[in-house]
């Protein structure tokens, strides 16, 4: 059992108590590197759901000032910031991803807080400057009302800080569900706020159990005005359905299938040492991963070699070990899945470059490997494989390899890696993602707008677009008499 001062309680919290029911059996966390039993955590459903939210509608009848949020905001910072090692252990615990990754991942978190901290100013009222039919027009940013944020376990404290940093800056009231596989980051932020910030009653609070209770009453309550969900796109899609009855708002971060493009000329070290940053974190669990390696077929040998080199040095383990790179996959279906996207594609005709070994390991680990000559209609290249997988993908002409890198329903991130900038913008014009690098295998930063297109999702995330998310533009002209 995993012992912790951030891990007092295991439980929901509501209208500013720890909560509990004694109704259900709990729901185990687990380590993924061992299989360890971390905690059983109390299972709340939708009699809770309905409670927080009530709570939280409270919580709307004391608005705060934007110099209220702002220090909010920075108190969150500060918090985050001091206990980054603690909450990059339990992140590391629950999730598997090497510890070092884990604190960079609530350093990540706290750069949305001070983003939205030092921009709030945004959310004032706007005064148009003309005078139309005799009116002065100003446009307040009021807050949507209560909120509900459903997040996933591949970044247990970096997607709750998109989402949690600009519904407080909009002075929304939430109601938090975090994945039932990894709760325990998210605890340990709620005893920080619960210990650190004097929120009014009920503003913020956590519900952790099966996903369905919680959420069909999050639809159902008449309170909740926008529901912000990460996760798969199949869930998505289901949540759409359930969204019109109570025509309430959402914001989908969902799946991707993110295309990495390697022409002739770029530069092949440097787009290979970029692939294992990208490509690697999180074992390759992230939406914004290099799902599709495709590589000029003039370079592919070459390329194959690079990857495989740098590739053969990883360290697979316990994310806890020092110099370990890759950590274990979520649980044993993310495993099965990674397995068959490999088997698949040896099936259609690709080549086996390096496979790694984990034979004999405990947790849930696949070795990272290296495919080549894998055809476009393999499997992994229509689904997100979400592990370590490096598929690479022959193409000859930037026309064809423009049609096949969009020939997927996602448009979450592409990269494009070449010496000649005009092609990679000209490339990237034609590319149907909504985060497209050039020369880099960065994925998203706080400063900037995240999200997707197609059927990767809606809405955006970080940077100024993303702070507007969580308000209602109320227009009010008032008579110049
Ligand atoms: P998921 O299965 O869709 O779950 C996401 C969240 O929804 C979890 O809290 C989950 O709860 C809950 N959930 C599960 N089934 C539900 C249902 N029928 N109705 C309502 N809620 C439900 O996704 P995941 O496996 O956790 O996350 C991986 C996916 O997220 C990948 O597709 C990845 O690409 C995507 N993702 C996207 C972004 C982005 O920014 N676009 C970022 C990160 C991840 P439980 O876990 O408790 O079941």
């Amino acid at each position: 059992m995993i012992e912790s001062d951030l891990l007092p309680q295991f439980s929901g919290y509501i209208a500013d108590q720890w909560t509990g029911t004694t109704d259900e059996a709990g729901i185990p966390v687990t380590n993924p590197a061992t299989g360890e039993t971390l905690a059983e955590i109390t299972k709340l459903g939708r009699t809770e759901t309905l409670r927080a939210i009530d709570a939280a509608e409270a919580s709307l009848s004391e608005p705060a000032s934007l110099e209220q949020r702002r220090e909010w905001l920075h108190q969150i910072v500060t918090v985050l910031q001091a206990n980054r090692e603690e909450i990059g252990r339990i992140l590391t615990l629950e999730h598997g991803k090497p510890v070092a990754e884990a604190q960079g991942e609530v350093d990540y978190a706290a750069g949305f807080f001070r983003f939205c901290g030092d921009n709030i100013e945004q959310l004032g009222p706007r005064t148009i400057d003309e005078q139309p039919k005799d009116c002065t027009w100003t446009v307040h940013h009021r807050p949507a009302g209560v909120v509900g944020l459903v997040t996933p376990w591949n970044f247990p404290i970096g997607m709750i800080a998109k989402k949690l940093s600009a519904a407080l800056a909009a002075d929304c009231a939430c109601v938090i569900k975090p994945s039932s596989k990894t709760p325990l980051t998210m605890m340990s932020l709620f005893t920080l706020i619960d210990r650190h910030l004097n929120l009014p009653r009920g503003k913020l609070n956590l519900v952790v159990g099966s996903a369905n209770p919680i959420t069909n009453a999050l639809f159902e309550h008449s309170a909740v005005r926008i529901v912000s969900f990460t996760g798969s796109t199949e869930v998505g899609k289901h949540l759409i359905e359930q969204s019109a009855t109570g025509v309430k708002r959402l914001t989908l971060e969902l799946g991707g299938n993110a295309p990495y493009i390697v022409f002739e000329d770029a530069d092949l070290d440097y787009a290979a040492d970029q692939l294992m940053g990208n490509k690697f974190r999180g074992g390759g669990q992230t939406c914004v991963c290099a799902n599709r390696v495709f590589v000029h077929q003039r370079v592919a040998d070459t390329f194959a070699e690079k990857v495989t080199e740098r590739v053969r040095a990883l360290q697979v383990g316990d994310g806890m070990a020092s110099g370990v790179n890759i950590g274990p996959l979520i649980d044993d279906n993310a495993v099965d899945k990674v397995r068959r996207h490999v088997q698949d594609a040896l099936d259609k005709g690709a080549k086996r470059v390096y496979q790694g070994d984990t034979q004999g390991m405990r947790g849930t680990y696949y070795p990272p490997t290296v495919l080549s000559n894998v055809p476009q209609d393999a499997l992994c290249n229509d689904e997100e494989t979400f592990g370590p997988l490096v598929p690479l993908i022959p193409f000859g002409s930037d026309a064809e390899l423009v049609a096949a890198a969009n020939d997927t329903d996602f448009g979450l991130a592409a990269y494009v890696f070449t010496a000649d900038t005009e092609r990679g913008q000209r490339v990237i014009a034609q590319l149907k993602f909504a985060h497209a690098a050039l020369n880099t295998g960065t994925g998203p930063t706080p400063e900037a707008p995240f999200g997707g297109m197609k059927q990767s999702g809606y809405g955006r995330e970080g940077g100024i677009e993303g702070l507007f998310e969580f308000t209602e533009a109320q227009t009010v002209p008032v008579a110049n008499r």
